[in-house]
């Protein structure tokens, strides 16, 4: 009888095991087709050592973002601009390699050492800056200093992109409605020039910390010039993406956390599995707003037991 029970284990255990690599191998396959038709975004800040009294989660290393960088050079990665992705999207080839290298905040060590390694590499990033700091310095929790204009324009006319972070980045969600196309049209006028015409260069808007509402997708819709902005959702776009939701493209955040290269690989695996959940209707932003909560519940109880 013993003998009988066993063997019927033993084949659950095998079907149960078998069914587990059935549905790895499915998911690995469709995640891989995925991969094919999407983009996913990276997202940093600074480009430096944490200064004492600076948030960690703002600051990668020089040395980790230059590893980074040649990891996905390696890896057969090309970093483009977000109108280049969306060129490719719609074209609808193969976009695996593609990759997007976002930078919010518009910190003077974007152009000081994040620009040289991009061009090192060949790579173009794209940059969302605060407009009300452009070209400042603030002794606030450690040395804060932000790019100015001549520096910007380096950049533009090297390739890269440069988008709005708002004009004070304050949650746009958050502010009073009155003060929303000074934080949404205002950086446009920044960004202009007089060359035989008025000539404004920015298309793409980063909502500070992820925060947007239906009011605030309005007023973005309102000016033509903006063609796109990044939410704080995870996981990656597709061709879908920049036509249904111009406005709530997806970004994954890269933290100073273990090995450079081995995390710079999880968070790009991360973004094509969510991704691909998210575009088979998994709720991923519930999840994702799940989790955040449980961060911020995380960070109040480590300051009130701290
Ligand atoms: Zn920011």
């Amino acid at each position: 009888m013993r003998k009988w029970i066993v063997r019927i284990l033993a084949v659950l255990v095998v079907l149960a095991a078998a069914g587990i690599g059935y549905y790895q191998a499915i998911l690995k396959n469709d995640v891989a087709a995925y991969r094919r038709r999407a983009v996913p975004a990276l997202m940093y800040h600074s480009i430096s050592r944490p200064a004492p009294g600076w948030p960690r989660e703002m600051c990668v290393s020089p040395e980790s973002f230059e590893a980074q960088m040649r990891w996905l050079k390696e890896q057969g990665y090309r970093a483009v601009t977000v109108p280049e992705a969306r060129a490719a999207l719609l074209a609808g080839g193969d976009v695996s390699h593609l990759v997007l290298l976002t930078f919010d905040d518009g910190y003077k060590d974007n152009y000081t050492v994040a620009f040289p390694i991009l061009k090192k590499y060949g790579f173009r990033g794209n940059f969302y800056v605060i407009g009300k700091h452009i070209g400042k310095s603030y002794v606030e929790a450690g040395l804060k200093e932000y790019m100015d204009k001549p520096m910007l324009l380096e950049m533009h006319q090297a390739g890269m992109e440069l988008g709005s972070h708002s004009m004070s980045h304050d949650p746009l969600a958050k502010i009073a409605p009155h003060y929303l196309p000074w934080e949404i049209y205002e950086p446009l006028n920044i960004f202009s020039r007089r060359d035989g015409g008025l000539h404004w260069f920015i298309h793409g808007i980063a909502f500070p910390n992820g925060s947007y509402n239906d009011a605030v997708l309005a007023e973005v819709r309102k000016y033509p010039k903006l063609e796109y902005g990044f939410s704080g959702i995870m996981g990656a776009n597709t061709k879908e993406t920049f036509e249904r939701t111009p406005f709530e493209l997806r970004r994954n955040g890269i933290y100073e956390q273990g090995n450079p290269t081995d995390e710079v690989a999880f968070v790009l695996r991360k973004a094509y599995v969510v991704g691909y959940l998210d575009s088979q209707g998994f709720p991923v932003r519930t999840l994702q707003a799940i989790l955040d909560h449980l961060k911020e519940w995380r960070s109040r109880l480590s300051f009130r037991l701290g």
